[in-house]
């Protein structure tokens, strides 16, 4: 379940937002200033890892716990090397292309 937008990384782009397919961000409008959406909607959440994939801040957290919110310390997420850190397991980071070949769900789905 998404749990954290860390606000000091997060650059106000909205695009997790508009990639969350429950709807669970809101946009916050500020005149002159792009501040970080807020989770308006978390029950709503399906911990499908899309807002953390898309996001180019590395600013969200999703837990994987995905039937209830656990609390989470974002000093800890990230001295752990965290957030982020599925994002460049699947190969979307910048860098991290060549991890997308060792992902072989392909494979599975091949065969069906
Ligand atoms: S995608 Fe990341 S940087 Fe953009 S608004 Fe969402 S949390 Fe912030
Ligand atoms: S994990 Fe999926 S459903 Fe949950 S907030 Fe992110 S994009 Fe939305």
């Amino acid at each position: 379940m998404i749990e954290l937008i860390s606000t000091e990384r997060c650059t106000g782009c909205n695009i997790c937002v508009s990639i969350c397919p429950t709807n669970v961000f809101d946009i916050v409008v500020s005149a002159g200033t792009k501040p970080p959406p807020v989770i308006a909607r978390g029950a709503d959440c399906q911990t499908c890892f899309m807002c953390e994939l898309y996001c180019p801040e590395d600013a969200l957290y999703v837990a994987p716990d995905a039937d209830a919110s656990v609390a989470v310390d974002e000093s800890a997420l990230t001295e752990a090397g965290v957030l982020g850190s599925y994002r460049s397991m699947i190969g979307w980071a910048p860098g991290t292309t060549a991890h997308r070949k060792v992902d072989s769900t392909f494979r599975l789905i091949k065969g069906f």
